[in-house]
């Protein structure tokens, strides 16, 4: 039958091991042993074609963002990936697109040490739904809700990469340089989640989010849940040598404010801990810049300091139904 061709596909390609897991793929539902004295913590998020990624995307990208898009969920909350779920929809049973896509999937789930401990395969339009699993010692999370006035606001990696890389994916911008292009379609296709740099940062940041629907809205989300504001210095946004030999710094800065599907962390750390976090991060294999700072005001301001006046950015960031 194909269904259990599929997923006997999906099994010879992502077959890491883990000692917790005491029943992956094949039984109702697997059995897992989480580490004593842990807890978990679980997180779900959808690829639809059309909305989150355009047809033709190769199959390889799709299988690994969808787990990326998770780990990068996990990463925000300080946790420890350990296992993960994967429902695909898919229009026809086509064997080579679903090794392609469990391929891609086991890339990035091997270099996390993450098993895939079961799924659903159904027919329907190209969907892929990860439902990831982590661990924390219990306190241990970052949340959005602990920002306090005064703690500086940073970002790990560059910003409006991906937002590039989705305008070039559309045939919406042209004339890059190949080695530019590449780089900014792999950082739309392949995001790394910043998994290192948020276990590097617990017990030091106040509040953590990743950026998936663009800076602007997502540090509004920790400042709604924190019950502060923030203000963003326009010239201080990390922007990829790539992104401002592609378009002028004006534009750059625009996608980095809105851009979504980033998959960098923001995060709020008290003033007398920003070297620590810095370092941290950086041991932790990226980078971190300061952008900004929490407020008392509610809502996330851009301050051109160069201009010495506020800026307003004419999107916000990415809604589902709005
Ligand atoms: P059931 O009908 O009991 O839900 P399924 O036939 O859907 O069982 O699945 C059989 C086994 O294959 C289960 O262990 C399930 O978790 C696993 N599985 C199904 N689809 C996937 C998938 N896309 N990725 C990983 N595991 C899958
Ligand atoms: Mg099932």
């Amino acid at each position: 039958m194909a269904e259990f061709d599929l997923i006997e596909h999906i099994r010879a390609r992502t077959r890491h091991a883990r000692g917790d897991v005491l029943l992956g793929i094949g039984d109702d539902a697997a059995l897992l042993q989480p580490a004593p004295g842990m807890q978990l913590v679980a997180c779900t998020d959808t690829l639809n074609v059309g909305v989150h990624f355009p047809e033709h995307t190769a199959p390889a990208a799709l299988g690994w963002k969808a787990l990326a898009v998770n780990l990068s969920d996990l990463a925000a909350m300080g946790a420890e990936p350990a296992w993960a779920l994967l429902a695909l929809s898919l229009p026809a049973p086509d064997t080579a697109f679903v090794a392609e896509l469990a391929a891609g999937f086991a890339q990035l789930a091997a270099r996390h040490e993450v098993a895939l401990i079961g799924g659903d395969t159904t027919r329907g339009p190209l969907s892929l739904t990860v439902t990831a699993l982590g661990q924390i010692p219990p306190g241990a999370a970052l949340l959005r809700s602990g920002a306090r006035v005064g703690d500086a606001v940073l970002v790990t990696g560059t910003l409006g990469d991906a937002a590039a890389g989705l305008a070039l994916a559309q045939g919406k911008l042209s004339g890059v340089v190949a080695a530019d292009e590449a780089f900014l379609r792999r950082r739309l296709d392949q995001p790394e989640p910043r998994v290192a740099a948020g276990l590097a940062l617990r017990g030091l940041a106040t509040a953590c989010i990743d950026i998936s629907d663009g800076l602007l809205a997502d540090l509004g989300h920790v400042c709604t849940a924190s019950g502060v504001g923030a203000e963003i210095e326009l010239g201080a946004l990390p922007l990829s040598a790539a992104l401002s030999a592609t378009m002028t710094r004006a534009q750059a800065q625009a996608l980095a404010l809105s851009g979504g599907d980033e998959y960098e962390l923001c995060f709020c750390v008290a003033p007398a801990q920003v070297e620590a976090a810095l370092a941290r991060v950086q041991a932790a294999g990226c980078m971190a810049r300061v952008i900004g700072r929490i407020v008392a005001t509610s809502g996330v301001r851009v301050i051109d300091a160069q201009q010495g006046r506020g800026f307003e950015p004419t999107r916000r960031g990415y809604e589902h139904f709005a």
